[in-house]
């Protein structure tokens, strides 16, 4: 059986304010809104309903600090972005947010980035793949509803990403089926210990 931390909603936050500051390895939760983020997280957490599922996508815009029990981490759920109904001035100020965060977290060790399988990569996350190498951090690609798609689909995504974070292999998951769980803790726990 394959044991991980627990991980508890420990805070949360709607501005540069109130972003925490503890003195402990962050890793970064991000991708386009409707990607999964959610979702991921309650199934990497293994249980329900502890981070909401949006029924309104883009609504719900806040910095969510889940901190991982043992090991003594955070796992940072950022705002999704990207959100094709919020106004262009609302979007920037969120991007912005979200580059302030990754540029000035002291802890920060990695960008877990979420990919719907579904999708070519997108511009969104192209800016973002950039930003975080202008700033050196890095990235953890991760597939979300690969139900969704066939293996043909996969490969091909794979090929794309592993293209543009050469290197670091694509982590293939599916939150409904419970699939690549056991690889996304074993990728996460290897982060927080390099
Ligand atoms: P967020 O906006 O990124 O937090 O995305 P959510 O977790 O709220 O999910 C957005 C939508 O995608 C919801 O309707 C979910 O039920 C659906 N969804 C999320 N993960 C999966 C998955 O692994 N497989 C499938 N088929 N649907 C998913």
């Amino acid at each position: 059986m394959h044991s991980h931390p627990v991980l508890e909603l420990e805070a949360t936050a709607f501005n540069k304010a109130q972003l925490i500051h503890p003195d402990a390895v962050q890793l970064a939760l991000v991708g386009r809104s409707n990607v999964g983020k959610s979702s991921l997280v309650n199934a990497l957490a293994g249980r329900k309903a502890m981070a909401k599922v949006s029924a309104t996508p883009g609504k719900t815009r806040s910095v969510n600090y889940y901190r991982a029990n043992p090991g003594d981490f955070y796992i940072v759920d950022l705002p999704g972005y990207g959100y094709a109904k919020c106004s262009k001035a609302e979007q920037e100020k969120w991007a912005a947010f979200l580059q302030y965060y990754l540029a000035n977290t002291a802890g920060l060790r990695s960008m877990i980035l979420l990919i719907d399988a579904r999708l070519t990569p997108q511009k969104p996350d192209l800016a973002l793949v950039s930003f975080a190498r202008s700033v050196k951090l890095p990235i953890l690609p991760v597939l979300t509803k690969a139900d969704k798609c066939g293996k043909s689909e996969i490969s091909a995504r794979k090929k794309e990403w592993e293209a543009i974070v050469a290197g670091t292999p694509l982590i293939i998951t599916s939150s409904s089926k419970r699939q690549g769980m056991a690889e996304l803790w074993d990728a996460i726990l290897q982060l927080v210990e390099g």
